[in-house]
């Protein structure tokens, strides 16, 4: 499954009310700091993140509170938005999950998002530059930055000092992807010690859960 589908996939989950067209209209950024929020809730606040540093190999570990990512995340900006590059005026929207879906490369992504191109004498405008097509990208980026997130990354072996891009989209479901088997684990000893029925022992709060698991282990 790309990653906007899975994207989607666990929003749709978290959000049964929201018709799912809806999500998949998110700009990507917008629907990402939903992503955060949902994995905070369930999770914890804190995204640990692994990595390793492309100078000495050492391997480190990057404590995110998900809140400061969220922060990162503009209150909805009007669309369409505009750029004015050395003559050109672009109007756009910022891209959003169903656009990288049907999108098959770069330029069919930009397409979709260009609603309308015109020079300074109001002529359209049908190829964009490289160079303003760049500049688009960076108010894409600005417009809606949790869209890209770069984590500055400093070694603590060797002082090497990088970033490194955050696919929240992929990062969360890989998080909720090794948190679903641990969930059913406590599941299955809560359900097989007490008889209790899975959809109640999933209707305890974590902290519950834990409890009783430790009093298991006593
Ligand atoms: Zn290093």
């Amino acid at each position: 499954m790309p990653a906007a589908s899975r994207a989607l996939l666990l929003l749709g989950a978290a959000h049964p009310d929201e018709p799912p067209g809806a999500l998949a209209a998110l700009p990507v950024g917008r629907r990402d700091a939903r992503l955060l929020r949902l994995r905070e809730r369930t999770l914890g606040p804190a995204l640990e993140i692994e990595t390793r540093c492309p100078a000495c190999d050492e391997r480190l570990e990057l404590t995110v509170p998900g809140a400061d990512l969220r922060a990162a995340s503009p209150a909805a900006a009007p669309e369409p938005l505009r750029l004015d590059h050395n003559g050109t005026t672009v109007t756009f929207r910022l891209p959003t999950s169903r656009d990288l879906l049907d999108a098959t490369d770069a330029d069919g992504l930009l397409r979709r998002c260009v609603l309308e191109a015109h020079d300074s004498n109001g002529e359209p405008v049908a190829d964009l530059g490289h160079e303003v097509r760049a500049a688009l990208a960076q108010a894409m980026a600005e417009a809606d930055p949790l869209a890209e997130v770069d984590l500055a990354m400093t070694c603590v072996a060797c002082g090497h000092e990088w970033s490194d891009v955050l696919d929240v989209a992929s990062f969360v479901w890989a998080e909720f992807e090794a948190w679903a088997p641990r969930l059913l684990r406590d599941v299955h000893r809560l359900a097989s010690a007490y008889g209790w029925a899975e959809r109640d022992v999933l209707a305890m709060s974590a902290w519950r859960r834990g409890q009783y698991l430790q009093l298991l282990d006593a």
